[in-house]
């Protein structure tokens, strides 16, 4: 679909459950599920925004401290990382290239969605 004029693609985790980051224990419960915007590089001109389903899930592990997590996806989500890791190098080499505003108009040409402008200027 396109939101805005840019792609907007729809993505859930369907994997088996994760692991507990903290324990390492895999999960067997289902918390809760929640929408996460990734965004992408840019394709065909057009700002790109994976909207991913993922599922938290609860550590059932009483000797864990943690007591849910989020499920991660290869290749598209890190914990802890809001930028997208696709558009990470090549927002960085943008940056280092042309810097500021230069850097930011270059990227919004190339189709780079609001969400991912505002992860290159969170770095
Ligand atoms: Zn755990």
């Amino acid at each position: 679909m396109t939101v805005d004029g840019n792609l907007v693609v729809d993505a859930a985790g369907c994997g088996p459950p994760g692991r507990c980051p903290q324990c390492k224990h895999p999960a067997i419960r289902v918390h809760s599920r929640y929408w996460r915007q990734i965004p992408e590089l840019p394709a065909g001109g057009r700002g790109l925004t994976v909207r991913l389903h993922v599922r938290r899930f609860f550590c059932d592990q009483s000797q864990c401290q943690r007591r849910t997590f989020v499920e991660q996806v290869a290749g598209l989500t890190e914990p802890r990382r809001r930028s997208p890791l696709a558009a990470r190098s090549v927002m960085r080499a943008v940056a280092t290239e042309l810097g500021g505003r230069p850097g930011s108009d270059c990227a919004r040409s190339c189709g780079f969605t609001a969400d991912g402008l505002r992860c290159w200027r969170n770095w």
